[in-house]
């Protein structure tokens, strides 16, 4: 491959854990109910992900590792309107100039599943075994650049961030079941289930009783703006300040207009809980949400970003004043 295409490769998968991002996103488009992921060496080595979706017909496998090519937007007009988590169609591309990859995928038309490597130059599909769904391996992330593979921390650490990430989207999906192993070991698995009940497996029993549901919504059709989800009430115990989740239309976003309009209304009705847990879900409509900001896509734009922040602050302030009577 190219070095101009390793270094764009780079700002997309710059550790271990933006290629599970990557790949679960895929899953989760593909309309997955069951997802495993298998790490070794906290993905440096190894980053298997299977899942039970739609899979990759034969004939588009070649294209799926082709930059730029997508099967979700086919106009202009969807990027103002994309639904699906993904849309660059960049992220196979990206992984398989920087890794070996194999793509191994099969619809429910497929008698048996196909497979392609992304560093054989010829790109030929062999037949091979494999239940419907598709399954991405990834090894040796940057065997061939060795001065970004210097910059990846200890196994463990890669490890975190790529547990965090499945958690994120495990919080996103509470109807998909998700298993994480590492180097052999179960780590985290999440069966299907509803929403509470996902919260309490991945933010805990402590978070889970002193949740405030929170589920409001303003406006109609296009206006429309609903937040739904749980905040934490301050308990005793401090609580971690990593445990914040924000979504956007699905998306996990960390983003500075929307965690100041929470913070605000903690400050203010509550006089200083600094770390707030929280997990909120805003769902508007997408064409007044700009996610193509970053590759990474984990900031986002609004086009009114003052009413946003008016809605949420005075959704959580509202909430937090009503336990505080
Ligand atoms: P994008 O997600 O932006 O479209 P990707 O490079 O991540 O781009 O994937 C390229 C294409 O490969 C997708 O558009 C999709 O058609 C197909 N694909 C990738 N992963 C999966 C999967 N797990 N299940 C079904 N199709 C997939
Ligand atoms: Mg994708």
């Amino acid at each position: 491959d190219t070095l101009i295409s390793q270094i764009a490769a780079g700002e997309v998968v710059e550790r271990p854990s933006a290629v599970v991002k990557e790949l679960l996103e895929n899953a989760v488009d593909a309309g997955a109910t069951q997802i495993d992921i298998r790490l070794e060496n906290g993905g440096i080595r190894r980053i298997a992900i299977s899942d039970n979706g739609c899979g990759i017909p034969p004939e588009q496998l070649q294209l799926a590792l082709t930059r730029h090519a997508t099967s979700k937007i086919t106009s202009l007009d969807d990027l103002e309107n994309v639904a699906t988590l993904g849309f660059r169609g960049e992220a196979l591309a990206s992984i398989a100039s920087v890794a070996d990859l194999t793509l191994q995928s099969r619809t429910a038309e497929q008698p048996h599943a196909w497979q392609i490597r992304g560093n054989d130059p010829s790109r030929i599909l062999t037949p091979s075994s494999g239940t419907q769904g598709t399954r991405v391996e990834v090894n040796e992330l940057y065997a061939n650049t060795p001065a970004r593979r210097k910059f990846l921390k200890s196994e463990q650490t890669e490890y975190g961030h790529c547990a965090e990430i499945v958690r994120r989207i495990a919080l996103a999906q509470p109807g998909i079941r998700f298993t994480l192993t590492h180097n052999g070991k179960i780590t985290a698995q999440y069966n299907a289930n509803n929403l509470p009940q996902r919260c309490n497996q991945i933010l805990g029993e402590t978070f889970s009783q002193s949740q405030l549901p929170v589920d409001l919504t303003v406006g109609e059709g296009k206006d429309k703006l609903s937040l739904n989800g749980f905040i934490g009430l301050p308990t005793a115990s401090r609580t971690r300040g990593d445990m914040q989740y924000f979504y956007v239309n699905g998306r996990f976003v960390r983003d500075r207009l929307l965690t100041h309009a929470v913070r605000a209304a903690y400050e203010d009705v509550l006089h200083g809980n600094r770390f707030p847990v929280y997990i909120l879900y805003l769902t508007l409509d997408p064409s007044r949400v700009d996610v193509n900001v970053h590759p990474a896509k984990i900031e986002v734009r609004f086009r009114d970003s003052r009413a946003i922040h008016h809605f949420i602050y005075q959704s959580i302030s509202r909430i937090l004043a009503q336990t505080m009577e």
